[in-house]
């Protein structure tokens, strides 16, 4: 894995940043979710040029909780490629979803402190900012000496978002030699939030077949055709190609990302693909694969070094 640059700003000396934008990236008019993507100008701080794709920042929201404390930090991936936003490393992303719920036993409505402020957020507005967070969700050294399948839902593709833009920067031959194959699928309870949509799509396009894009929607029926798939994201097993290619292609890696419980479906499918042991140890104890829990992951079912796993 390569060097990465850690805590430049640490919690107790955040860096002042400005918001360049703030606009929706979801695909439809109207989506069931609101999720924005917010550019912040890092430049003058320590944290100019220091973030890699898969890596956090944390931002802390000004004001104080219910008891009276200083809000606390909290994370947000960089959806960002390692060059930022500006090709510079001065501008940096993220994709965020309002929190909006209600609370189960009074009914009343609640918002996500640090989510609502984010996209709230108006240009020229001033954010305290930490990080760099995480080195372990990163691509590798040498990015084009391996392939790779992305799982990502919901907002759990910023880091894909920016590792897709390394891999395939743009005006550029994609990829170098042979390697840097990808695809990722993309998992969403309806065709409206997917994310980047049109972005990763034009990707694909300029790839010379080397990116594949994939949509797995959830809530949708009718959702299927040429690289679309009504349901979860591990249904990509077995029905694209691309997928089973890469896979059994002997220099894949798989990264996912996004909700808790999406890595099971992604292990089982896996652990039955032509190379199965590349990516899965399995303890006979663990039984067959439709009996395996959460609970069992990375003790009788253990991810290999090939696969990188951030879900929460
Ligand atoms: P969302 O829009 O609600 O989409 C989630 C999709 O995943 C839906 O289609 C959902 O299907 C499906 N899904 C639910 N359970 C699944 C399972 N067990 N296996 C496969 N698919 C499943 O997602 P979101 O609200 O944006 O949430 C994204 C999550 O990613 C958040 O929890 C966030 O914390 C996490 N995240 C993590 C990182 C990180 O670790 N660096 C970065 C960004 C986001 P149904 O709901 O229709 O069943």
């Amino acid at each position: 894995m390569p060097e990465v640059r850690m805590h430049l700003h640490p919690n107790a000396d955040p860096a002042e940043v400005v918001v360049v934008s703030n606009e929706r990236c979801t695909a439809g008019r109207k989506p069931a979710g609101f999720i924005r993507h917010v550019v912040f100008d890092v430049s003058g701080t320590r944290l100019e040029g220091s973030f890699r794709p898969g890596q956090s920042f944390g931002v802390i929201p000004p004001g104080v909780d219910a008891r009276g404390v200083p809000h606390k930090v909290r994370l947000y991936s960089t959806s960002s490629p390692t060059r930022g936003e500006d090709g510079q490393g001065r501008h940096v992303a993220t994709t965020v979803k309002r929190l909006i719920d209600e609370h189960v036993e009074t009914g009343r409505l609640f918002l996500g402190v640090a989510s609502n402020y984010l996209c709230d957020l108006k240009p020229g507005d001033r954010v305290k900012m930490t990080g760099p967070s995480g080195k372990r969700f990163v691509l590798p050294a040498d990015p084009w000496a391996h392939d790779y399948v992305f799982f990502a839902t919901g907002t759990g593709v910023a880091p894909f978002r920016g590792m897709l833009m390394d891999l395939f920067p743009e005006g550029e031959h994609p990829g170098r030699g042979d390697g840097g194959r990808a695809v990722l699928v993309m998992g969403s309870p309806y065709g409206t939030d997917l994310l980047y949509d049109g972005q990763l799509r034009a990707l694909e396009a300029r790839s010379g077949g080397r990116f594949r894009y994939v949509t797995a929607v959830s809530r949708e029926s009718g959702w299927s055709g040429d690289g679309r798939l009504s349901g979860y994201v591990h249904d990509a097993f077995g029905r694209i190609a691309a997928v089973d290619e890469v896979l059994s292609g002997g220099r894949a890696l798989v990264y996912v990302c996004g909700v808790a419980g999406m890595e099971l479906g992604v292990l089982r499918g896996l652990w039955r693909s032509a190379d199965g042991a590349a990516f899965v140890g399995v303890d006979a104890s663990a039984g067959e694969p439709g009996v395996w829990t959460r609970r069992m992951i990375h003790k009788e079912v253990r991810p290999s070094r090939r696969v990188f796993l951030e879900v929460y």
